[in-house]
């Protein structure tokens, strides 16, 4: 017996080797089940769901925040953030919305391409319009914003402790696959009010509305999206991204928004 660890410890130890050794049970699901439906209590049972958008939105500059100098003005910048973004998330009926650090992880359904993209091109909108402003009205810092998107298969299930000693609050949903990687990295690797998206999320876009601007100002159309090589990046495992400047037009922002909202349920 070794005296490295305390017997507690060795025990849990051992009961996770055992548990790893045995045969994990996958069922596959159509879509992103609600919170409550996804297993916790079976730790070999997993769900798996293809497909999955996943947007990653998070400050740029947060650092700058610090909870000992200015500890007001950062939990009411943090409070604006992550609680409006989970907010809009929420009212584009993303089915899975979670707070990250400073940002935010909001899932859609594989069919809902458009819905996703409304919905982050409002946050966009947002947090360039109106978070940044206020952030550095009250702090004289300069705190951004910025997101990515990708999309792929994930597993998910609720990892930790049910239920210990009466609390319920030691387990979390785990998504584990590449696309809530992918996003994180997209969005870190993106300027202020920068979206990047994956090519692979960029192929589900299909309406005109999100391809193409409305024509302001000057009456003339023209793409919305640049392509961004990242053949050289090994953090990504694809070559492409498309990258988004523009937030929603002052003129057509809402009818636009609509558009992309009732093309997914066509
Ligand atoms: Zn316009």
């Amino acid at each position: 017996m070794s005296n490295q660890l305390l017997p507690s410890i060795e025990s849990i130890i051992k009961a996770s080797k055992e548990l790893f050794k045995q045969t994990v049970e996958i069922t596959q699901k159509s879509s992103i089940p609600d919170t409550q439906d996804i297993p916790i209590a079976n730790p070999k049972k997993w769900l798996r769901i293809e497909d999955v958008i996943c947007i990653f939105v998070d400050m740029k500059g947060s650092t700058l925040l610090s909870a000992s100098k200015h500890d007001k003005s950062t939990a009411s910048a943090y409070q604006l953030y992550t609680g409006t973004g989970v907010k809009i998330f929420h009212s584009f009926e993303s089915p899975y919305i979670d707070v990250r650090g400073d940002g935010v992880l909001a899932l859609f359904d594989s069919d809902k391409a458009h819905t996703a993209l409304a919905a982050a091109v409002t946050f966009k909108t947002f947090a360039n319009t109106v978070f940044k402003s206020l952030v550095s009205d009250k702090t004289e810092l300069d705190i951004g914003s910025h997101m990515g998107i990708d999309i792929k298969t994930l597993l998910v299930k609720k990892i930790g402790l049910k239920s210990i000693n009466g609390r319920t609050d030691r387990n979390n949903e785990v998504w584990a696959g590449r696309p809530v990687n992918m996003a994180a990295k997209l969005s870190s690797l993106s300027n202020d009010n920068e979206l990047l998206i994956s090519d692979r999320f960029f192929k589900k876009l299909k309406s005109d509305a999100a391809l193409r601007t409305c024509g302001c100002p000057n009456d003339e159309k023209v793409n919305l999206w640049e392509e961004k090589d990242l053949s050289d990046d090994d953090r990504f495992d694809f070559n492409k991204a498309y990258s988004l400047g523009s937030n929603w037009c002052t003129k057509h922002g809402k009818e636009y928004c609509q558009i992309l909202l009732d093309f997914d349920t066509e």
